[in-house]
């Protein structure tokens, strides 16, 4: 990290820290960077020596959406993206504009971006530092987090912890918050990042059926210069009786013939549910994959997790300045990401759910129907419409989604 601090002593500052904030991703460096601006003493921690690497993540995000979190800086940003591109599971291909523009970013570079506004905000930032559990005082309230760094075990102070430890979250576990999740909620994925692929130029391609990926899809991703993020998720679910996301990532790279184009590879998991039901205990929230404030269509977290870390640091600092840091107050910022995008994520959870029940026969049929649209008319909107409007049965399993 660039702005690593030095020496650490657990008593910097004086009577320990406001906020400490586990894990450097995207959640983690939005909440402390809110927290830090809005007044909060903040120690961002992570364990790895630098946070983002390595990648697991296919890296696309909409181009208004991160402008709504932070001003895009050209290193950041790997290749633009006009659109995406659909191929239904017999090999039909649909285009849609009508998404908005879009990167696929550099995410080492970007997540230290990000590392680097919270330190410009006022945060301290300290890497190779685990978070090994939480210490609570002789009334039982948590009055610090346990971090091992280098060897030694040292207890850092403070009055809010900030879990954004990404899909493997320990600190919401170690507050008793439940994050568990159903085998068909957690997607298993796999990616390889390859060389000279030709991609329809400017699109994220993204591919369908039960085939290619049980539960999910795969994905091309272009980042320029011939080189491409080529990956797919499988629901954990399927993937035990199917088969895991390499065994079908290396199908699906031989059909297309990438096969012996592999400069990377990486797996991951993707939480495809909705929101916790509860993000929050006395001094502990919970943001990003943590809190599984993922997209569960698209698998998209970046900027959900952006999202719920601004709105946890802003709260934390809120109830900082307010001298009371129970549930009840940091139960704010469960309200404020429910309101802001915890519905649409309950909305984008139910289509999934009906989508997925969907037989490959309907998604090539529908692809057929669109097939040489004008992509600069097509929405997804239209696409859900035709398949809902032939598939009545979909509408009364989904009916929840406009009627609230
Ligand atoms: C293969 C794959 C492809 C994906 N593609 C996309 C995509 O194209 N677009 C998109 O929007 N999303 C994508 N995602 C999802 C996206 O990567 C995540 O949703 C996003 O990174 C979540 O951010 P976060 O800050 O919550 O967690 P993370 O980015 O996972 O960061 C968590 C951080 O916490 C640290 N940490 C964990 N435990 C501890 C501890 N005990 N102590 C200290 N530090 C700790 C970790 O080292 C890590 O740096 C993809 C995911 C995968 C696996």
């Amino acid at each position: 990290m660039g702005c690593q601090m030095t020496s650490y002593s657990c008593a910097d500052p004086k009577g320990g820290f406001d906020v400490v904030v586990v894990g450097a991703g995207p959640a983690g460096s939005m909440a402390a960077k809110h927290a830090a601006a809005n007044g909060a003493e903040v120690l961002l921690l992570d364990r790895k020596r630098d946070p983002g690497t390595p990648v697991r993540c296919g890296e696309g995000v909409s181009a208004a959406g991160l402008a709504q979190y932070v001003d895009p800086q050209p290193e950041w940003i790997s290749a633009g993206i006009k659109g995406a591109r659909l191929v239904s599971p017999s090999g039909v291909a649909v285009e849609i504009g009508t998404l908005g523009a879009g990167y696929v970013l550099e995410r080492k570079l970007f997540d230290r971006g990000l590392i680097e506004l919270a330190a410009k905000a006022g945060a301290r930032v300290l890497s190779e530092a685990n978070a090994v559990g939480l210490r609570r005082g002789s009334d039982g309230r948590i009055a610090g987090v346990r971090v091992v760094r280098r060897g030694s075990e040292s207890v850092v102070p403070c009055k809010i912890v900030i879990g954004a430890d990404g899909v493997d979250s320990r600190v919401g576990r170690w507050a008793g918050i439940r994050t568990d999740l159903r085998l068909a909620d957690m997607e298993s994925c796999a990616q390889y990042l390859i060389a000279d692929c030709e991609t329809e130029k400017g699109f994220c391609e993204f591919f369908l059926g039960r085939d290619v990926s049980p539960g999910g899809y795969a994905w091309i991703f272009p980042k320029g210069d011939g080189l491409a993020n080529v990956g797919l998720g499988v629901s954990v679910k399927e993937a035990r009786r199917r088969g895991s996301a390499i065994e079908h990532l290396d199908r699906f790279m031989e059909r297309l013939g990438l096969s012996g184009k592999m400069l990377g590879f990486t797996v991951g998991g993707v939480p495809v549910s909705h929101t916790l039901d509860t993000i929050v205990a006395d001094s502990v929230m919970l943001a990003g994959d943590a809190a599984r404030q993922v997209n569960p269509m698209t698998g998209g977290g970046i900027l959900t997790g952006m999202l719920g870390g601004q709105l946890a640091g802003e709260t934390a600092a809120e109830a900082i300045r307010e001298g009371e840091v129970s549930a009840r107050v940091l139960g704010r910022y469960s309200e404020r990401w429910h309101e802001r995008a915890g519905k649409t994520n309950k909305r984008w959870y139910r289509i999934k759910e009906a989508v997925g029940r969907l037989p490959d026969s309907t998604l090539d049929e529908t692809a057929r129907v669109f097939e040489g649209t004008d992509a600069a008319d097509l929405t997804l909107f239209k696409i859900f419409a035709r398949i809902f409007r032939r598939n009545p049965k979909l509408i009364w399993d989904i009916r929840h989604v406009f009627m609230g």
